[in-house]
């Protein structure tokens, strides 16, 4: 396979046979691990080149020819440069653990945030929070609309304490599992079990640095905001760090609590506006370099039509870009004009009125349970697709009128009988489970914002 590998970057990266005969064709695999492909370098003096250039390639060529995503190392044969960086693996992997244990999406960092004056106050606040929590802006609030950032910055924030210094706890969390968190608990104590409510205390209250994500989710509860009042004051008072976002500036969001609306205002409010047409092409060459699609070749005018006809949402602007190259591949055409103007045929923003049909209650359970639209097409019976795909059907149901059997064939061809137990199952869940309740609710206001 390694020939395969070798023969994909000639094709692919190398812009000259001389190029690949030099750096490329002498490599050889030293060591595969799990997680790893240590690539052998004979010349110890064109290491740094070959790990400039081509380690980026080498890891997508060997993801396409593999099918697994391996980390790249290159090593000579000197032991001690080896053992280097099996260190710096093994640290990078422990790094890694306490992200994965704070929730955090590994390619939301600040190296990855493109800075415009649409953001450049809520980016530079989200810094000065990073460099030394606790002590200058609590809390820190982010507020702006869907897709222009909000969650990216908050875990830039929440990765670069923690590489800061992996001894500092951090969770991050949306306002969603911290409501729902808390109805289980209180359902527990119901029962005579007071453990799960000591339980759910410690784990939001034992923090250096607590994130809530899409705050305007809890507003309205009542039972929930008096948990978090305590869990904020709690916090507050000890000088731990609270980071919260919402799509709204406090003073705005009518059924918050008068208490808790002042404490948010306590700290820093910071805005994150729509990006300007210079920051929505730096977006698009950022995100063309971090996926490696430079390969494409994508022409200046096709990112300007994207630039321009993509405006007010950065989550879109991404997502026609994934559009575009899927086309391009999947209908063997060349990326010009034309075919953008097919990608984006059906990208409608969320402030243009757009119409409810399943085909965006999909795309926004796919999102809100972070789960790929294949997955709830397809036929896995796992409980965490099985619920989502569920709920699509039963929103399906109540909130467009389309038939069970065009439901059906929508999720990939299930038949009428299954799509209908779907909808009684959640409409007999709802009757009783509060949390799923409050997931529904949540997908609700999602699909239909007003
Ligand atoms: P929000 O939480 O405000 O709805 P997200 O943080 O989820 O928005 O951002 C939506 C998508 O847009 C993410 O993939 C994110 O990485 C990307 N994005 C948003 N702002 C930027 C930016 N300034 N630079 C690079 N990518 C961005
Ligand atoms: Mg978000």
């Amino acid at each position: 396979n390694w020939e395969q590998i070798l023969n994909k970057m000639k094709l692919e990266y190398c812009s000259s046979n001389i190029s690949y005969n030099t750096w490329i064709a002498p490599l050889t695999v030293y060591e595969v691990t799990d997680d790893t492909v240590y690539i052998l370098v004979k010349l110890r003096a064109s290491l740094e080149h070959i790990e400039e250039k081509y380690l980026l390639p080498f890891k997508v060529c060997i993801a396409e020819v593999t099918g697994i995503e391996y980390e790249v190392a290159f090593v000579t044969d000197n032991q001690t440069v080896i053992q280097e960086k099996k260190d710096n693996i093994i640290k990078k992997n422990r790094v890694n653990t306490l992200f994965e244990k704070a929730n955090l999406n590994p390619k939301y960092t600040f190296d990855t945030f493109v800075v415009g004056s649409n953001n450049n106050f809520a980016h530079a606040a989200s810094l000065a929070v990073a460099e030394s929590p606790g002590e200058i802006y609590n809390p820190l609030f982010i507020y702006g609309g869907v897709g222009l950032g909000k969650t990216h910055l908050m875990h830039s924030i929440a990765h670069f304490i923690l590489e800061n210094d992996p001894t500092k706890q951090v969770l991050y969390v949306t306002s969603e599992t911290f409501t729902n968190e808390l109805i289980d608990a209180l359902k527990a104590g119901k029962t005579g079990s007071e453990l799960a409510m000591t339980k759910f205390r410690e784990k939001y209250r034992n923090n250096d640095v607590l994130l809530i994500d899409d705050i305007q989710f809890i507003i309205g509860k009542e039972s929930t905001q008096e948990e978090f009042f305590h869990t904020f004051n709690h916090l507050h008072v000890s000088g731990k760090q609270i980071i919260i976002s919402s799509d709204k500036p406090p003073k705005d969001i009518e059924t918050l609590e008068a208490r808790l609306r002042t404490r948010f205002e306590w700290g820093l409010i910071a805005d994150i506006q729509a990006p300007d047409y210079e920051t929505r092409m730096a977006i698009l060459r950022k995100k063309e370099e971090l996926d490696g699609l430079d390969r494409y070749h994508i022409p200046d005018e096709v990112m300007q039509y994207i630039a321009n006809n993509i405006k007010s949402n950065i989550r879109e602007l991404e997502g026609s870009l994934n559009k575009l190259i899927a086309l391009s591949n999947l209908e063997n055409k060349p990326i010009d004009i034309s075919l953008a103007a097919e990608a984006l045929k059906d990208m409608i923003s969320p402030d243009n009125n757009r119409p409810v049909t399943p085909e965006l209650i999909i795309d926004i359970v796919s999102e809100h349970f972070n789960i790929p639209i294949s997955e709830l097409k397809g036929k896995k019976r796992n409980a965490e697709i099985v619920l989502p795909r569920q709920i699509v059907m039963y929103l399906c149901r109540t909130l467009t009128d389309t038939p069970l059997k065009a439901i059906g064939a929508l999720l990939g061809g299930k038949d009428h009988a299954s799509v209908n137990h779907g909808v009684k199952k959640i409409e007999n869940e709802l009757k009783s489970d509060e949390a799923l309740n409050n997931t529904v609710n949540i997908i609700k206001k999602k699909i239909n914002p007003i």
